[in-house]
C-alpha cells in the first residue's frame, strides 16, 4: 500500500502515519502538509528515521501539487488537512472554507483522475449538530451549527459526490472529541493542562455542561485504519465509543490529574453558538469492521497531562506566538 496523508503533521495525522508505519504491508507513507499553525514536523518525530516516509511541505489547495503527489503511484489517501478549531471559525469562517471544501474537492479530483483505491475523508461528529438526547447514526440528517462544522459537512458531501460521480472509493469517518498528546494547546485538554500545570486559571462557558465524547487519539486511529484497510466505498462510519463528559467534569479530572485546585477555574457566558451535547452511536464500524475503543480515559488523561508537563519545548513557544488566523500555503 501507498498512502498519501494529509495534514500528517498534525495531531491525528501524525498519530496515523506513526501507527501505519508499525505495520509490514504499508511501501510508502506520503505526507503532505502546508504547516500551517497547527502543522509541525516534530510531531512526526522518530517516523522521519522510517525510510517508507516522505514529506511533502505544501497545499492540498495547490492543485498542481496535488497532481504530482498523486501521480507518484498513491494507492490510498487518508485526509486529515483541515482548519479545525471551532473558535477560530467564529472569528473567520473564509480558511475553513478554503481548506476544507475546496482542499477536498482538489484532492478528491485528483484522486479520481488517478483511480486511488481507497480515500478516506476524515471528519466529525460535529456535522451532526448538537442532539438533546439520543446518539446520531450515520444516517442522521447533517445539522451544523458552527462555521467549522458546515465547513466539514459540505466537505464530506463533496467526497462521498466523487463515489457516486466518479467511483472513487470513498469512505468518511466521523469521529468525536480526540485527545492525546502533542494536540496544538488551542483544543480545551491541552490548553487547560498547559494553564493549569503553570498555576493559571482556565475558562469555562456557561457552567461547563456541554457534553461532548472524549476518545483517545490511538481510538481513532484505530478505527480510520479500519476503515481505509476494509470500509466500503460510498460509506460513512461513525467513530466514537469514548467517554461522555460535561466540560466541568473534564475540568475536574484535569484538575486532579494537573495537582491544581479549583480556585482556579473562571466562568463566563456562553457564547452564541455552543452546541449542548454530541453523541454518536458507533455500532455500524464496531459490527463490520471490529473497531472497539480499548484507552481508559482518566488513565490516558494522566498520560496525556504528562507529556505536557515533560514536554514544554513542544508547546511553550506555541502559548508565546501570536494567534495567527492560518491562511494555507498556496492561496
Ligand atoms: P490539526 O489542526 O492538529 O492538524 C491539521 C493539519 O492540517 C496541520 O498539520 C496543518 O498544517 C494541515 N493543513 C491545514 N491546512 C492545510 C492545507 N491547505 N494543505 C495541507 N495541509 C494543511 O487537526 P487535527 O485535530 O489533527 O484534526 C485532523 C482532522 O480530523 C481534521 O480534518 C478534523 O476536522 C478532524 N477531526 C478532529 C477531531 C479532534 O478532536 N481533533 C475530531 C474529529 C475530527
Amino acid at each position: 500500500m501507498n498512502v498519501l496523508v494529509t495534514g500528517g503533521a498534525g495531531f491525528i495525522g501524525s498519530h496515523f502515519v506513526k501507527s501505519l508505519l508499525l505495520d509490514d504491508d504499508i511501501a510508502k507513507v506520503t505526507v503532505l502538509d502546508a504547516l500551517t499553525y497547527a502543522g509541525h514536523v516534530e510531531n512526526l518525530g522518530k517516523a522521519f528515521l522510517d525510510p517508507r516516509l516522505s514529506f511533502v511541505h505544501g497545499s492540498i489547495l495547490d492543485g498542481v501539487l496535488v497532481e504530482q503527489v498523486m501521480a507518484a503511484g498513491q494507492t490510498h489517501v487518508v485526509h486529515f488537512a483541515a482548519e479545525s478549531h471551532v473558535d477560530r471559525s467564529l472569528q473567520a469562517g473564509g480558511p475553513f472554507v478554503q481548506t476544507n471544501v475546496m482542499g477536498t474537492q482538489v484532492l478528491v479530483d485528483a484522486a479520481s483522475r488517478h483511480q486511488v483505491e481507497r480515500f478516506v475523508h476524515v471528519s466529525t461528529d460535529e456535522v451532526y449538530g448538537p442532539l438533546a438526547e439520543g446518539m446520531a447514526t450515520e444516517d442522521s440528517p447533517l445539522l451544523p451549527t458552527v462555521p467549522y462544522a458546515a465547513s466539514k459537512a459540505a466537505s464530506d458531501l463533496i467526497a462521498l459526490s466523487a463515489y457516486r460521480t466518479y467511483g472513487l472509493g470513498v469512505c468518511v469517518t466521523r469521529s468525536s472529541n480526540c485527545y492525546g498528546p502533542a494536540q496544538y494547546p488551542e483544543k480545551i485538554i491541552p490548553l487547560f493542562a498547559t494553564r493549569l500545570l503553570r498555576g493559571e486559571p482556565v475558562t469555562l462557558h456557561g457552567r461547563g455542561e456541554h457534553v461532548r465524547n472524549w476518545l483517545h487519539v490511538a481510538d481513532n486511529c484505530q478505527g480510520i485504519g479500519a476503515v481505509m484497510r476494509g470500509g466500503v466505498p460510498g460509506e460513512v462510519y461513525n467513530i466514537a465509543g469514548g467517554t461522555d463528559l460535561t466540560n466541568a467534569q473534564l475540568t475536574e479530572m484535569l484538575l486532579e490529574v494537573c495537582g491544581a485546585g479549583p480556585e482556579l477555574v473562571t466562568y463566563v457566558p456562553d457564547r452564541r453558538a455552543n452546541d449542548r451535547r454530541y453523541a454518536m452511536d458507533w455500532s455500524k464500524i464496531a459490527n463490520q469492521l471490529g473497531y472497539r475503543p480499548e484507552r481508559d480515559l482518566m488513565t490516558e488523561l494522566a498520560a496525556t497531562v504528562d507529556w505536557y508537563r515533560r514536554n514544554p519545548e513542544r508547546w511553550a513557544p506555541l502559548l508565546q506566538a501570536p494567534y495567527p488566523l492560518a491562511v494555507p500555503a498556496g492561496v
